[in-house]
């Protein structure tokens, strides 16, 4: 097990939760990192006590200075002070839990300074996986998914003895607070209407993904760079009671699932304690209590980012980065209620079908991001 962990989103939902895991196993919390929220991030820090802790917003990591200036805690900032935090000497594992594309450059320095990864930035993946690939190989570093999905297909995938024999595999989809909705139905929804989800509790911006679909789409390029699959080798099916994690197809047809209670502590747990299991604070699952389980197919057309995340996967190279991209601009709109909901799909369809061809270098990555936000910001 690795004793000695940096956090980086150690106040989102899925910081707080590796904070759970970290007092019930013992481990010992080197780095923290959050975006502004220093109320939290002090608890944390008279808790675990880290040698370093970073704040992205300058002026929240000044007051927090003073907070914790009886502590032995170095507060930094920025990005230098996240890759500060994502690098600290004595982590063995990075836990990056950070939403959006800022996870990107401290996943790929933690890969150079030889640190573990466990993933919980989808869009580290989605983004940059050439290069996280790349990085990943040429430090000789492994990366843990920590997303359900992809926590399940990894666990199902230990059984499997040759590659040859995978057919494909399926992640399953909650299908967001919205699932069943038509086009029409769905014009006048609010951000507050789509925050209301039904099986996990989590921050806005996922939760967003999650009624548009885009969270799913994101999940399905992270797959691809995860397990070395194409895009028509991963299937999605909507599954509302959130039971299945997600599931491997072999070629003769025998399907295989990994199953639980929706608690992230579970995968988040495995992530760093594999190849052992521990006792963990999630509820055992009481499958005769569940009952039944459904099952349903996605409309991409009533759900455009999903359609647009498939599409920018086919086409690759910069084409994933700019959905992100855009799709990131279209949420913080969305959340200040300035486009409809269904414009967040529109927008971010509207990028596969731009030029974003080119070379996949952190350059144009992140020039592709950024291109792609002021198209979506220039479209209001
Ligand atoms: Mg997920």
């Amino acid at each position: 097990m690795k004793q000695n962990i940096a956090v980086l989103g150690s106040t989102g939902s899925i910081g707080r939760q590796t904070l759970d895991v970290a007092r019930e196993l013992g481990l010992s919390v080197r780095a923290l990192a959050a975006n502004r929220d220093i109320i939290k991030l002090e608890s944390q820090i008279r808790e675990f006590h880290p040698a370093i802790a970073a704040v992205f917003d300058a002026d929240a990591a000044r007051s927090l200075k003073i907070a914790v200036s009886d502590t032995g805690t170095r507060i930094v900032s920025g990005m230098e002070g996240l890759i500060e935090a994502a690098c600290e000497e004595s982590a063995e594992v990075l836990l990056n839990a950070v939403v959006g594309m800022v996870g990107l450059q401290p996943t790929l320095h933690a890969i150079e300074a030889k640190k573990q990864i466990a993933l919980a930035n989808k869009e580290t993946l989605v983004a940059g996986g050439a290069l996280v690939k790349k990085a990943l190989r040429k430090n000789g570093v492994a990366l843990y998914p920590v997303d359900s999905e992809h926590s399940a297909i990894f666990q199902c995938l230990e059984g499997c003895h040759d590659r040859a024999d995978l057919k494909r595999i399926i992640l399953t989809a909650s299908g967001g607070p919205f699932f069943g909705r038509t086009r029409e139905e769905l014009c006048n929804m609010k951000a507050a209407d789509a925050l209301r989800h039904p099986t996990w509790n989590m921050g806005h911006k996922i939760t967003i993904d999650s009624a548009t679909l885009m969270n799913k789409g994101l999940e399905v390029m992270e797959a691809g760079w995860l397990f070395d699959l194409p895009e028509e080798r991963i299937g999605v099916v909507v599954h509302r009671e959130s039971i299945i994690h997600s599931m491997i197809e072999y070629k003769d047809n025998a399907v295989i699932a990994q199953l639980g209670t929706p608690d992230m502590r579970i995968p988040i747990q495995y992530a760093l304690t594999y190849p052992r299991r521990y006792p963990s604070k999630a509820a055992p699952l009481d499958l005769a209590s569940i009952g039944k389980m459904t099952f349903f197919e996605i409309d991409p057309e009533t759900f455009l980012c999903y359609k647009a995340c498939r599409e920018a996967m086919r086409r690759g190279g910069l084409y994933p980065a700019a959905v992100n991209g855009a799709n990131e601009a279209a949420v913080a709109l969305f959340l200040q209620d300035r486009i409809s909901f269904n414009q967040i799909g529109d927008l971010v369809y509207e990028t596969v079908s731009s030029d974003y061809s080119g070379d996949v270098t952190l350059e144009n990555i992140l020039a592709a991001d950024r291109n792609a936000r002021d198209f979506v910001e220039s479209r209001v």
